[in-house]
């Protein structure tokens, strides 16, 4: 686990043939309030608590989860976090929210082909990602948690409930699979994605000023160049319509 800003660390993810996301943990130490952003893949959960638990931070100032989105490499473990951490709140966009409620995993296989095989890859049963009791984001929230201010931005077009963190006094933005470092943006065939919606998304994380970008997958950016999100929406904007 490395601090990449102030109040900010990550746990890198650990790919195997499926991605496992990073986890960011989130807020002052200090403030015994911390959040972990995204969980990952399934069979994760034990190196990612053992990375909190190396850097000294206690479990119990773990408060909540918080997940970008809900799809299989970042909801994969987070039973298997929950369980080491039973006190934390879990919290999801309301769109995703309702799904994982509902029992209904077409959010987190994102298509059939891929939920037969991982099901049987993993040995995973139908409602091995029901959750109740999820307190529901809908974005345009500021969260003042861990002595720092989030905002939530609704960032449909990867998924249906992405959400965005973004911290502007460190100027720091964790997109989840919406953009990636080096132009890449998240893939918007799975259930239901939406090019267009996430042509609008990028444009609004492209009005940010952002510095420091933590996506759910590969390079994480210190010192992003000026205007990089908003050319990487115009890279893509002739595929998203
Ligand atoms: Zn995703
Ligand atoms: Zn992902």
């Amino acid at each position: 686990m490395t601090e990449i800003s102030k109040g900010v660390s990550y746990i890198p993810g650990q790919d195997e043939f499926i991605p496992d996301s990073h986890v960011f943990v989130i807020g002052l130490p200090e403030s015994k309030d911390l959040s972990l952003v995204d969980a990952g893949l399934m069979g994760k959960g034990a190196y990612k608590v053992k990375s909190i638990g190396e850097q000294g931070i206690p479990l119990q100032d773990i408060k909540r989860i918080i997940m970008t989105h809900t799809h299989l490499d970042h909801i994969g473990c987070l039973r298997e976090i929950m369980e080491q951490i039973p006190h934390a709140e879990l919290w999801v966009h309301e769109e995703e929210a309702d799904l994982l409620e509902k029992g209904d995993e077409r959010g987190v296989y994102g298509m059939d082909m891929f939920q037969s095989m991982c099901m049987s890859q993993y040995n995973l049963k139908p409602g091995a990602f029901k959750f109740d009791g999820i307190r529901k984001l809908k974005g345009g929230e500021t969260l003042e948690i861990g002595g720092m201010s989030w905002a939530v931005l609704h960032i449909p077009g990867h998924s249906a409930g992405s959400i965005a963190l973004y911290q502007s006094e460190h100027k720091v933005l964790i997109p989840g699979d919406t953009v990636y470092a080096d132009y890449a943006i998240g893939r918007f065939d799975l259930y239901k994605a939406d090019a267009t919606a996430l042509s609008r998304s990028l444009m609004r994380l492209a009005a940010l000023d952002v510095g420091v970008l933590l996506p759910g997958h590969n390079r994480v950016v210190k010192g992003v160049k000026p205007g990089y999100i908003l050319d990487t929406a115009k890279q893509w904007a002739p595929y998203l319509r």
